[in-house]
């Protein structure tokens, strides 16, 4: 990404589904950022202890120091005058609020970047997302391999019954499914459900399009 250093902020959103690269995306531009000596900050939600409480971690297990907040406000306080560059990660689990923390850090000259997941396990728009889209100058959007033919996936298939929105997990909860092959829980009976998913680890590979290479 080419940006013109002026004395202007800036918000840099990255969203993706999952097992996209989104925290190695992430990680990456403030690893650039902590070589070129800029002042950092980053924060990601309480929820998200998947790895490490207070690590942002990748599915790669890269890894940087962050700061767990749930109240997303709590940023303004305890982002420093000094600081240049704010990184914010799962920016769908925080409030509405984050629309105007991010602006609010971008208005005082900071680079900010968020990154989070656009779409929940329905399929939906996740929590502040499309807002933070709309409100930011770049935005990068980097697309899974469906685990099931192997197009480009833009969504996350909840492989569990759980029917809450947040549910924090990897490859043992999710995976990467493409349009075609996404299939969103639907409140029909369990042995729908049970068949659904079934037929994803029974498939016939001669079904299907072969994995691209
Ligand atoms: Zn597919």
């Amino acid at each position: 990404m080419q940006i013109v250093h002026g004395k202007t902020g800036w918000i840099e959103d990255i969203c993706c589904p999952m097992f996209s690269g989104k925290s190695e995306e992430l990680i990456k531009r403030l690893r650039r950022a902590q070589i070129a000596k800029r002042r950092v900050q980053i924060f990601k939600h309480g929820s998200d202890v998947r790895y490490d409480a207070t690590n942002i971690v990748s599915h790669s297990q890269q890894t940087i120091a962050s700061r767990a907040v749930t109240d997303v406000r709590r940023i303004l306080e305890l982002v420093d005058d000094r600081t240049e560059l704010v990184a914010i990660d799962e920016a769908q689990f925080f409030s509405n609020d984050i629309i105007d923390v991010t602006n609010t850090l971008a208005n005082r000259g900071k680079r900010v970047i968020v990154a989070g997941l656009e779409l929940d396990f329905m399929g939906v728009p996740f929590g502040p997302m499309p807002q933070l889209l709309c409100c930011a100058e770049y935005v990068t959007k980097q697309l899974a391999i469906c685990m099931t033919c192997g197009d480009p996936a833009n969504f996350s298939q909840r492989l569990t019954q759980a029917t809450e929105q947040v549910v924090v997990g990897a490859a043992d909860v999710y995976e990467a499914r493409c349009r075609l092959h996404f299939e969103p829980p639907c409140e029909e009976t369990p042995e729908d459900s049970d068949s659904h998913l079934a037929g994803s680890t029974k498939d016939n590979p001669g079904t299907h399009n072969q994995v691209r290479g």
